[in-house]
């Protein structure tokens, strides 16, 4: 792939200096430039390749254009407005009459017959006058340039077809080498709300094997809909109109949950975390002093009794965890204390998700909350990232994880809580933010930044990070205003990344509530809190490991782990035999003598994803003995008792796969 710059004397065309196939456009001085576009001095211009992020953005304009100048041949009438590109494609609205999917490949079709011609793509630029007498039948395009355009503009062409455009593109129709055309969808125009568009979606790659990937993936993708498996295997019910956005978990919904519960649980008690438990509704005044009411309001639930007292269903659980902190005084010997719960908290979102658990409107989250010593943060964060490796470990197997650390932007000290010394009269000013502060001594407005309580926190979350070697990328600016943080991705099954846990250090909630301790000088400190999810939420890891294993759950989080048949009423005492030893064993099993054949029994119990389906007849009842159904459809015979120790095992050790 080229990276080098490549010389281009005055007067030549970028193309003729360039002939890698793989280039689409040239970078200057941070300006992009059309291949076929002549330089207008000597430069040094640095290839864009298809495989780049601007490369490929270019590639699917082009691939916009390319399917404009398909429906215009094809459909006379149409009118094309604006053909953006978006993530994982491109789009292009048109004014035409209604078409439907099977339309789509014979517009393919002429894509392709365009693309083959190999049509150059030339920039050309127009006066507004001329733009218009150009753009005369198509009042979209009018209109685009009456708002943008003041004296003139480009416009690129590839044969027959013309589009206001500021470009760059592709030289020529040929490089538009493997694309695809998804679905058809409706598109109310901006301007003129009664105005429907046809709206064509489509994707296009550098090459047909990306192409056929992304494709695959997205099939695989609609495969593994968490909301179609969650159904499917009757986990959790959505009612819009008793519930909107809030889910219910039926029995088996709930025997996930509960194992994942179990695990953290177990996971926390390990690392020192005291679990505790806070109401989902407190005052309103607890609200006002955290700062949620001033800043989180229009998202919370909030009512007012008829005595007047007002009160806030729970957004966020830190607000009681610091109600419990707050019970007594601490030294510095009792840091750290850590308190952990799965706390239900109710946000209202307009665009709360519909029958699916990513954006849910109440979710549980495995939250914790710690109380530390300044010095005590790397410490507490090497511990915390051990965790979410081994808990996506027992989850997910062999996984690829990815460390996000956000930090400040030290340009831009306003945008967070930071201390201040003043230059006046040297009074230090603890945690405050924005611009023009005065010092409340001198009242002198000649402050200095004092970031030595951020770089000594983010050093430390550096240091853990570095000692554990873990790569990570920095992200200067993305810091929460009260500290940074570190988020945690996880790469599922077909490549896609899920943001799960986060660790987000909080210098402004310890402030905001007077958080201190005796330090070994016998003098208050304020804590430095951090604030912890592992899973993220139970709603949110439920619809990862839902997606990632289209639903086949490794057995310790299986609802039906074995799903006992006879093969004839004639064995159903021996099948209930079975069924009720594995009960007794702590598994969890169903029995199934309904008066259908086997092969029936295994077709209407498939969407319920059983881990293991045991089938009974003469032979096994004669031998004590089961035939067990792997997922695979793979069939192995065991003793009864040795079946239920592999299970147990299974089970027990939470393994990822099955026992065979
Ligand atoms: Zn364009
Ligand atoms: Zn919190
Ligand atoms: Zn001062």
């Amino acid at each position: 792939m080229p990276d080098s710059a490549v010389h281009v004397r005055k007067g030549q065309r970028y193309i003729d200096v360039i002939k890698d196939r793989n280039v689409v456009a040239v970078r200057i001085d941070n300006t992009l430039h059309d291949l076929r576009d002549v330089a207008d001095g000597d430069v040094d211009a640095v290839p864009v390749s298809i495989y780049s992020e601007d490369g490929l953005q270019i590639l699917r304009h082009s691939a916009a254009h390319l399917l404009a100048n398909a429906v215009t041949n094809l459909y006379p009438d149409a009118l094309p407005n604006t053909g953006p590109v978006v993530e994982n494609g491109f789009y292009y609205d048109f004014d035409m009459k209604p078409i439907g999917e099977e339309d789509l490949a014979k517009i393919e079709d002429e894509m392709h017959r365009i693309q083959k011609e190999n049509v150059p793509i030339e920039k050309i630029v127009y006066p507004k006058d001329e733009l218009i007498r150009i753009f005369a039948r198509n009042p979209y395009k009018l209109r685009i340039i009456e708002d943008n355009v003041s004296d003139a503009s480009s416009v690129y062409r590839q044969g027959n077809f013309v589009d206001l455009c500021l470009g760059p593109h592709v030289p020529s129709t040929g490089y538009i080498r493997a694309f695809k055309l998804l679905n058809i969808a409706s598109a109310v125009y901006k301007y003129d709300e009664s105005k429907t568009l046809v709206r064509i979606y489509g994707t296009a790659f550098p090459d047909e094997k990306s192409l056929k990937e992304y494709l695959h993936n997205l099939e695989e993708a609609k495969r593994r809909d968490h909301r179609k498996i969650l159904s499917e295997m009757d986990l959790a019910v959505f009612n819009s109109e008793w519930a909107p956005g809030f889910p219910m978990y039926t029995q088996y919904g709930q025997m996930i949950r509960k194992e994942l519960l179990a695990y953290m649980d177990q996971m926390n008690r390990k690392n020192g975390w005291l679990d505790v438990w806070t109401p989902h509704v407190f005052r309103d005044t607890i609200w006002k002093q955290s700062g949620h009411y001033a800043k989180y309001r229009p998202n919370m639930y909030l009512f007012t009794l008829p005595d007047g007292d007002s009160y806030g269903i729970k957004p966020m659980n830190c607000p009681g965890h610091i109600a419990i902190f707050s019970r007594r005084k601490y030294s510095y010997r009792d840091l750290p204390v850590r308190y952990s719960e799965p706390g239900t908290v109710y946000r209202y979102e307009k665009s709360g998700e519909v029958g699916g658990l990513t954006r849910p409107r109440a979710f549980t989250q495995d939250d914790g909350h710690a109380f530390l010593r300044m010095d005590q943060i790397g410490e507490e964060i090497r511990t915390l990232l051990n965790m979410v490796r081994e808990t996506f470990t027992t989850l997910f197997g062999n996984i690829e994880l990815s460390f996000d650390l956000s930090v400040i932007d030290r340009d831009h000290p306003e945008n967070y809580l930071v201390s201040y010394v003043c230059r006046n009269c040297g009074n230090r000013i603890e945690g405050a933010r924005g611009t023009d502060i005065e010092c409340p001594v001198c009242h002198s407005h000649d402050l200095e930044a004092d970031l030595s309580v951020w770089d000594n926190a983010t050093e430390q979350l550096r240091g853990a990070l570095r000692s554990m070697g873990i790569e990570y990328k920095e992200y200067p600016g993305e810091a929460a205003f009260y500290g940074p943080k570190i988020d945690v991705h996880v790469k599922d099954a077909i490549g896609r990344m899920w943001q799960l846990s986060t660790i987000q250090l909080d210098f402004f909630m310890p402030v905001n509530f007077g958080l201190t301790y005796t330090n070994s000088d016998g003098k208050e400190d304020r804590v430095v809190m951090v604030h912890r999810a592992i899973y993220g939420s139970y709603e949110r890891v439920l619809a990862i490991l839902l997606e990632h294993y289209a639903g086949k759950l490794p057995t310790w989080l299986t609802p039906i782990q074995a799903y006992v048949i006879p093969i004839s009423g004639s064995f159903d005492d021996y099948a209930r035999h079975v069924h009720e030893e594995l009960m007794k064993n702590g598994i969890r099993s169903e029995l199934d003598t309904s008066q259908d054949t086997v092969s029936k029994k295994i077709k209407l119990i498939h969407p319920y994803r059983p881990s293991y389906i045991v089938v009974v007849g003469a032979k096994e009842k004669e031998n004590e003995s089961v035939t067990a159904r792997n997922r695979e459809g793979k069939s192995k015979t065991y003793g009864l008792s040795e079946f239920i120790s592999v299970l147990k095992k299974e089970i027990e050790e939470r393994k990822v796969d099955q026992a065979f």
